[in-house]
């Protein structure tokens, strides 16, 4: 045990135990073994959270009393009357719809609005007996890669506080490599899972779109957002997933799984053949990356996996259909914050006209405001076949290239990053920069795939993470081959933080 973590419980053969720094997995046998209790789970990680999220500043909101208060209702029933993960804690992104927690999506435009209902995968947690933590920081309505588009605060990545921890779901990847939750829940409409993911050292999924309901999911571009767990290891990958997904009469774009992930056990890759996207590995990638990601090659190789290069011409077309296509979307999902149904408004207005623009003037952030114009702008009457209509033939073609791809081989993979994380402030002034962040996930989404990033090793003492692609509703076997690999690299995902902690 480090100094200054917190320790609840004892062994049987009086040792303490650190529980901030297990799986969710492990938090649920403890449990059940009655040797630590739901409060004091619950109360370990607010402990971590006071001792260390001043210089980590992932959480908008800690609901300390709240937490307790579901601990001791898990701990007030019999053992033998709960529900398997009754009792475990869990974080979650601000852009989740949680009954009477704030929400706000990072954006002042939302400040002080309290959902009066809970998004379908918080009632899902909520009846499985979890335990809410509180909200995440993540970029402003999830747009960015580096969470410091944030209206609150900036996110620090644990492996190096200098440096930003991924976006747009950067609280989530932070929190889970800080210790300060056994795992998050994220969401992805280009990358925002599995980018954090790769940057903080954890494992991030984002499913096949249509697995899990976005009933309650604050829409950014309705066509490629899923939600998806963040997590120390695949097995909890697979756990948080079977917990969420589901058809869901409320999101009729949901269709749930076609099997449970259930719990990933496979040892080996024998008969797999593996595609390495051969667009994603050459110029485009740090060295440091490119070396990480080759001797992952070769592990896979030494499990039985076989591994060629493939080309999918299109997917370097991604990033530019997809700041179409997302913004598009974006534009007209954000029509609804207008001051009048939720959070900010204005209070200095003449009449209607003037309250709105004002309130979306004051309301919105850079990032926000940028999308919501190039947005508007390509689906206006004159330029909407130049630049939508074409932005959608670009994503067929991706599609039918990733089609092709998986006739050959089971799975595809890449780099989830072309870089490792990069220092708080250098790609602020320059978009397309950022943009580029997401090179190798955006054609993911834009082709409505289910992809994972697992941590793969360290380049100059950053996370490098893996990214497997499967075909849709694959998640089972892609968990799967994610174990495998998992269990033969062996690469350390909490971060050591010693100089923070108090
Ligand atoms: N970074 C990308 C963007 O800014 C993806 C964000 C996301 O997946 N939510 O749009």
């Amino acid at each position: 045990m480090t100094a200054g973590r917190a320790a609840t419980g004892e062994r049987s053969d009086g040792s303490a135990i650190d529980v901030t720094t297990l799986t969710a997995h492990r938090c649920r046998e403890l449990l059940a073994a009655g040797e630590v209790s739901a409060t004091e789970l619950t109360r370990a990680y607010l402990d971590r959270i006071a001792a260390v999220d001043e210089a980590v500043q992932s959480y908008l909101l800690v609901d300390e009393p709240g937490a307790l208060a579901a601990a001791a209702t898990v701990d007030a029933k019999p053992r033998a009357e709960r529900s398997p993960w009754e009792g475990v804690p869990i974080g979650l992104k601000d852009i989740l719809c949680v009954k009477g927690m704030e929400t706000t999506c990072a954006s002042r435009i939302l400040k002080g609005y309290v959902p009066p209902y809970d998004a379908t995968v918080i009632s899902k947690l909520r009846a499985a007996g979890l335990i809410f933590l509180g909200k995440l920081n993540m970029d402003e309505f999830a747009m960015g890669s580096s969470t410091e588009n944030s209206a609150f605060k900036t996110t620090r990545n644990p492996w190096d506080l200098d440096r930003v921890p991924g976006g747009s779901s950067g609280g989530s990847a932070a929190c889970v490599a800080a210790s300060e939750a056994p795992w998050a829940l994220g969401t992805d409409t280009g990358g925002s899972i599995r980018q954090p993911a790769s940057l903080c050292g954890v494992v991030g999924l984002k499913p096949t779109y249509g697995a899990v309901s976005r009933y309650g999911l604050i829409a950014f571009a309705s066509s490629l957002d899923q939600i998806g767990p963040l997590t120390r290891d695949v097995r909890d990958a697979a756990a948080l997933l079977d917990l969420i997904a589901g058809r869901d009469p409320r999101d009729s774009t949901s269709i749930g799984l076609s099997e449970p992930a259930g719990v990933p056990d496979r040892g080996d890759l024998e008969g797999l053949r593996f595609g390495v996207i051969k667009e994603f590995v050459g110029d485009a990638c740090d060295p440091g990356v490119r070396d990480v990601f080759d001797s992952t090659v070769d592990a896979i190789a030494l499990l039985g996996g076989v591994c060629e290069e493939v080309s999918l011409p299109s997917v370097e077309r991604g990033v530019a259909a997809y700041y179409i296509i997302a913004p598009s979307e974006a534009s007209s999902n954000l029509a609804r914050f207008d001051g009048v149904r939720y959070g900010h408004r204005t209070a200095h207005s003449q009449d209607l006209y003037e309250m709105y623009t004002r309130t979306r003037s004051q309301g919105f952030g850079t990032e926000v405001k940028r999308r919501i114009m190039i947005g508007t702008y390509a689906l206006s009457a004159g330029y909407y076949d130049a630049y939508y209509a074409q932005a959608q033939r670009t994503r067929t073609l991706i599609i039918q290239d990733f089609e092709q791809a998986f006739s050959r081989f089971d799975f595809l993979i890449s780099p989830t990053s072309p870089t490792v994380a990069f220092k708080i402030g250098e790609r602020m002034a320059d978009p397309l920069a950022m943009y580029l962040s997401d090179l190798c996930t955006i054609p993911v989404n834009l082709a409505a795939l289910p992809g994972i990033s697992i941590p793969a090793g360290m380049s100059g003492g950053l996370p490098v993470g893996l990214q497997i692609i499967g075909p849709h509703f694959s998640e089972r076997g892609l968990l799967n081959a994610a174990h495998a690999v998992e269990q033969k690299l062996q690469v350390e995902v909490v971060a050591p933080l010693a100089e923070v902690e108090r």
